[in-house]
């Protein structure tokens, strides 16, 4: 549908033109028509939606269809907007400014903050629009110092935010001072129960137009942070693949070393996994994206470098084994999953002097995650025989294939400073925060809930977790 199309006199399709609009978003396409009639309108929008243009576009058209004013004559307020604050009232006033070019339009804001006097001499000299705030507008009533007896046309926006402001009231008291023929148009981004009894008492039969917020994947993707120190890095990845069975999994890593050395370790958990990185050679990889995609294998394990532009549908899991260097990463690492409006979830290992990560992700990305920290026995539990960790820099001299890490960043490999986090320092905070840290509170009992007992020590050799000094479990896999 294009603007053309809708019916708006033509100065208002020119300044509609001249803003760059060709095609009217859904709010507008669902909410014009109908305005134009004259009929009411309930539009539940958020901002961004192009709700604004959905209201003012008709307004001014309707103010100018008829005859247009003659010089010098009186000009009522016949347009009354009504918005919850001061720069939301002044963005309105702008958008009828720049939708009003071609047209003689009048319309001025009526705010707190800003003189009094400088407003009343404005309404004096006589304005078709009016865009106020609830407070100001109820002060210049009060005051007899405003005329709406003329109102033809009220649009209330934000409506759920003016009642939580607690302007209802105010509202009340308006809408008792207006003519009661006129067209009403209530925008609001939610519909809590007296938003819905304000539409029922204020509009007539209206057209009704819903917007449904889009989510990003952060909204959509299950995602939770496991706080593990680094040695219990490969049983808790491998404990993680055989409780939740992901079908279709990416994991990262932040090495081409690491990527191999995980692969490994799925492999000898029985796994079977392809990996990609810069090191392989072209037809490696082609064959471990070939398998992965037509459901050979479950399991990719990926640099972020090699991830690009891999498009693969239907991603269950994506598991951080590494956490990545910044939360632009995380998120587009995350966003593998839960596409086309499917479900994912998105699982990170995290070593304890990683958190502060974790807090600058939940920033950027809108929302808390969920944290939890491996449950020793259960580890314990699990008879996996794995490879030992490397703890220097990859044997193979690769460079981390992310983007360097930030200053003071999280770029800690040999482990947390003595007496921190990892197998010694368990149950504190990292330097500064002070006191004991509870772990798997966030989320409620989580599969991986901590217990009061201690991850256990490496006891050098094969990295293999164990329960609270318990005794070690007979091997299953044999020598090594
Ligand atoms: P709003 O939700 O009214 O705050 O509008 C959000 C943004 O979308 C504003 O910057 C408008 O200028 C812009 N906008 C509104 N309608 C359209 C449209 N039909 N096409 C392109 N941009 C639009």
């Amino acid at each position: 549908m294009l603007f053309r199309e809708l019916g708006l006199i033509e100065p208002v399709l020119q300044a509609v033109e001249a803003e760059g609009y060709t095609t009217p978003s859904p709010i507008q396409a669902g909410a014009i028509p109908p305005a134009l009639e004259g009929r009411d309108v309930l539009g539940i929008a958020q901002t961004g939606t192009g709700k604004t243009a959905a209201f003012a576009l008709p307004a001014i058209h309707r103010l100018f269809a008829g005859a247009l004013p003659k010089p010098g004559a009186r000009r009522p307020i016949r347009a009354l907007v009504i918005a919850p604050t001061r720069e939301l009232a002044m963005q309105i006033r702008d958008s009828f400014i720049a939708y009003g070019r071609k047209t003689p339009l009048r319309v001025i804001a009526v705010v707190g903050g800003i003189s009094q006097e400088i407003q009343v001499r404005a309404l004096r000299n006589g304005v078709d629009a009016l865009i106020a705030t609830p407070g100001r507008l109820v002060d210049l009533m009060r005051q007899r110092l405003i005329d709406l007896s003329a109102v033809e046309m009220l649009t209330l926006d934000e409506a759920d935010r003016m009642f939580d402001m607690g302007f209802a009231p105010d509202l009340k008291f308006i809408t008792a001072a207006l003519p009661a023929k006129r067209q009403n148009m209530l925008f609001s981004a939610t519909m809590p129960g007296p938003i819905v009894e304000l539409s029922k008492s204020l509009l007539k039969d209206p057209a009704r137009v819903e917007i449904k917020p889009e989510k990003t994947p952060m909204q959509i993707i299950e995602q939770s942070v496991l706080i593990v120190p680094r040695e219990a890095k490969n049983a808790t990845l491998t404990a993680y693949f055989r409780l939740n069975e992901p079908e279709r999994a990416i994991v990262f890593t932040r090495t081409k070393h690491g990527a191999d050395r995980v692969a490994k370790v799925l492999a000898r958990a029985g796994i079977p996994s392809g990996a990609i990185h810069g090191d392989k050679r072209q037809n490696a990889r082609i064959k471990a994206l070939f398998d992965f995609k037509n459901g050979r294998t479950r399991v990719l394990v990926a640099t972020d470098i090699a991830a690009r532009g891999i498009d693969v549908d239907n991603i269950s899991h994506v598991i951080n084994f590494d956490m990545p260097g910044d939360p632009e990463t995380y998120i587009h690492r995350v966003g593998r999953t839960g596409r086309a409006g499917n479900s994912g979830k998105a699982v990170s290992l995290c070593q304890p002097e990683e958190r502060r990560l974790v807090g600058a992700i939940e920033r950027l990305g809108g929302r808390k995650i969920a944290m939890d920290r491996i449950d020793p026995a259960l580890l314990a539990e699990l008879p996996i025989e794995l490879p030992p960790m490397n703890d220097g820099p990859d044997m193979d001299g690769d460079e981390f294939e992310n983007r360097p890490r930030p200053e003071g960043g999280f770029r800690n490999f040999d482990g947390p400073p003595p007496g921190r986090g990892g197998f010694g320092g368990r149950g504190r905070r990292p330097a500064g925060k002070g006191g004991p840290v509870k772990f798997g509170s966030r989320s409620g009992p989580a599969r991986f809930a901590d217990g009061p007992g201690g991850v256990a020590k490496s006891s050098g050799g094969p990295n293999r977790p164990r329960g609270k000094g318990g005794p070690r479990k007979p091997s299953r896999g044999g020598p090594r």
